[in-house]
């Protein structure tokens, strides 16, 4: 009983202070009979997997404007899509969505599966992700659990067992709490509760519905929570990129082996990646390395990219990738690594 008062609890508190989303039918709209719709969930639980709410919101906007429904998207170009997932980082996700919304569009008529078995078996869909389109698009009574949801979890019962570890007790002590009424406004309402309420820092128990019953309220120990085990130190590769500038402007870029790191994204031609990279210039030239370095921090490595520049007449040919005229080169079409060697090209 006490787990239905607090999902109660929780969607008044919802009622009244749910985000407003591009992508969400606020409590208002759905219980006015207003449907969300699966294509834009699962857009945006795709592109917020690792990926704060403020930087997702422009390309979804973009996304959903060029591309209005699944069917759209599975037509669209693949060197489009990547484009217009420059920046947001973790390409894989881009390839997957192009794989998912094809399946979607060819295998099931356009019309997203609408129960959680269903949607795990389409391309790039886990069991979060299942869930979260699940509950949210077809309100069906899924477990939704993401690192907001274990933090939460974690005050609510106190529980002191580091993550990784405490995964499954967290799962469960959330399915226990998932009610059968209202279950997509309910995982949203937790969403919204672990991102403006009980936030990593500082979470403000004053307004939490919750805190009549919060144990780590009730002990002191909200901030020190959830436990989290040692992270390993991640380590620095090195590595160079070449920009290589034609006469008339041109630039030459690579398109990116499909899978792997920025898998089927555009990029400078460069070396390896590791401890101590060889020489890799892609054509014969007079190279100048510049000042500084590209720094950017992937999730299992920092990389520190050395830059360096040439400029080649018409007829020089290129051992790899190709020219891009200057009219065809967009810098946004990027992704932010290889932007942050342009901008030092571009700042030198
Ligand atoms: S009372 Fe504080 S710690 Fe407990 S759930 Fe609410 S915001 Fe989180």
């Amino acid at each position: 009983m006490r787990e239905t008062a607090r999902a109660t609890d929780l969607l008044d508190w919802y009622d009244r202070h749910a985000r407003d989303l591009p992508w969400r039918v606020g409590p208002r709209a759905r219980a006015a009979g207003m449907r969300p719709d699966p294509y834009r969930v699962w857009l945006s639980e795709i592109m917020l997997q690792q990926t704060t709410v403020p930087a997702v919101k422009p390309y979804f906007e973009a996304f959903t404007a060029r591309w209005p429904t699944v069917s759209d998207l599975a037509a669209a170009a693949d060197a489009d899509v990547m484009a217009a997932w420059a920046g947001l980082g973790y390409y894989a996700r881009a390839r997957n969505l192009l794989k998912c919304a094809r399946a979607v569009a060819e295998e099931h008529g356009g019309v997203f599966p609408d129960s959680y078995e269903g949607l795990l078996g389409l391309p790039g869909i886990g069991p979060y992700t299942a869930g979260a389109i699940a509950a949210i698009a077809f309100d069906l009574p899924a477990t939704v659990v993401d690192g907001n949801v274990e933090r939460v979890m974690a005050r609510l019962h106190d529980e002191h067992t580091p993550l990784p570890q405490a995964k499954p007790v967290l799962t469960d002590m959330a399915a226990a709490l998932t009610p059968q009424q209202r279950p997509g406004d309910y995982a949203q309402a937790v969403m919204d509760l672990g991102a403006t309420i009980c936030s990593p820092r500082n979470p403000a128990c004053g307004l939490c519905p919750w805190r009549p019953s919060c144990a780590a309220w009730e002990a002191g120990t909200a901030a020190e929570l959830p436990k989290k085990a040692p992270k390993k130190r991640k380590p620095t590769r090195l590595g160079i990129a070449y920009l290589v500038r034609r006469v008339d402007g041109a630039w030459l870029l690579e398109r990116r082996p499909d899978k792997g790191l920025l898998g089927g994204m555009l990029g400078w031609p460069g070396s390896e990646w590791n401890e101590a990279p060889g020489e890799a210039p892609p054509i014969r030239a007079e190279w100048k390395t510049l000042p500084g370095e590209a720094r950017h921090t992937f999730t299992h490595f920092h990389l520190r990219l050395t830059v360096k520049t040439a400029l080649v007449p018409m007829d020089r040919p290129a051992t790899r990738g190709a020219f891009i005229e200057l009219a065809e080169f967009s810098p946004s079409d990027l992704p932010t690594v290889m932007r942050k060697a342009y901008d030092l090209a571009r700042g030198s």
